[in-house]
C-alpha cells in the first residue's frame, strides 16, 4: 500500500494577489464644467461639437451669460460659477440627455474594467514588480463625445470617451494610474517608461502586435527609442524591479 505523501493532499490555493480596484463616477458639477470648456473642435472625438453638449453650452449662456465666461477662463471662480450653472441647468431635458449619454459611458467603462482586472493586475505587477491593488481609484468620466484623461492627483482620474482600439480603456486608465506619484509620476523620463509599460507592453500583452509602431505622445518618442534595447533586456529578466531599470536608464540618460 503506498504511503499517501503530501501531494495527494488537497494543494492549498495559491493567494491571489488583489485585482486593482476603479469607481467609475460621474460627478455633475465637473461634467457640466467639462462640456462648458469644449469650446475648441479638437475637445471631440469627431472633430465637431456633438449636438447634446451644444445644447448644453447654448442653454448656459442664456442663462448666465457671466458665469459661462467664469468657467470658460478657467480661472479661481471657476468652481463657484460651475457650481451656480449646475444649479441652473441641473433638472433641464438638455443637461439630462448629456448625463444620460455619461452614464452608459460609465457602465461601459465600469464592464471593461471588471472584466480585464484580474488578468490586467497580474500583467502590470509582473511586468513592474510593483505591489497594485492595495487600493481603489475614482475615475470620472465626461461626455462619451469628448476627449478626456488625466490623472488629478489624490488617486483621482478624469476620462472620456476615446475608445481607439481592444482594450483602450483599460490600457489608458492603467496610464494614469501609473502616473500617481507612488508609483511613476510626472517626470519626463518616467513618462517615457510610464509610456513603455502600459500603452506599449500592457497593449500587446492584451491585444497582441508589437512595438514599435508605438503608441503613446509622439514629443516622448525619441526617449523611448534611446531606451528601447535596456528596456528588452530587462523585459527578458526574471523578477523584475521597474524602479531599478529607471535608476540605470536615469544614469544613462544623464550622460547623453
Ligand atoms: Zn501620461
Amino acid at each position: 500500500m503506498p504511503v499517501p505523501t503530501s501531494s495527494t493532499r488537497f494543494p492549498r490555493e495559491p493567494e491571489r494577489p488583489p485585482a486593482q480596484q476603479i469607481t467609475v463616477e460621474v460627478d455633475d458639477q465637473y461634467l457640466l464644467m467639462h462640456m462648458i470648456q469644449g469650446t475648441e473642435l479638437g475637445a471631440f472625438i469627431e472633430n465637431e461639437i456633438h449636438p447634446s453638449v451644444a445644447a448644453v453650452q447654448k442653454l448656459v449662456r442664456e442663462l448666465s451669460a457671466v458665469d459661462y465666461s467664469l468657467v470658460i477662463a478657467r480661472s479661481e471662480e471657476t468652481p463657484a460659477a460651475a457650481a451656480r450653472l449646475l444649479a441652473l441647468v441641473k433638472d433641464s431635458s438638455e443637461f439630462g440627455a448629456a448625463r444620460q449619454e455619461t452614464l452608459e459611458l460609465r457602465t461601459e467603462v465600469d464592464s471593461e474594467w471588471r472584466q480585464n482586472a484580474a488578468r490586467s493586475t497580474a500583467l502590470m505587477r509582473e511586468v513592474t514588480g510593483f505591489e497594485f491593488g492595495q487600493d481603489t481609484y475614482r475615475v470620472f468620466v465626461t461626455h462619451p463625445s469628448m476627449r478626456n484623461g488625466a490623472y488629478f492627483g489624490n488617486q483621482e482620474i478624469a476620462w472620456g470617451g476615446m475608445n481607439e482600439w481592444p482594450n483602450y480603456r483599460t490600457v489608458y486608465l492603467w496610464h494614469e494610474i501609473l502616473h500617481d506619484e507612488k508609483w511613476l509620476g510626472t517626470g519626463e523620463l518616467n513618462h517615457a517608461v510610464l509610456e513603455l509599460v502600459a500603452d506599449n507592453e500592457l497593449r500587446v500583452r492584451l491585444n497582441g502586435g508589437e512595438y514599435p509602431p508605438w503608441e503613446g505622445h509622439p514629443s516622448l518618442t525619441p526617449i523611448r527609442e534611446r531606451i528601447l534595447p535596456q528596456w528588452r533586456e530587462y523585459l527578458a529578466s526574471p523578477g523584475k524591479d521597474l524602479r531599478a531599470f529607471l535608476a540605470k536608464v536615469s544614469d544613462q540618460e544623464g550622460k547623453t
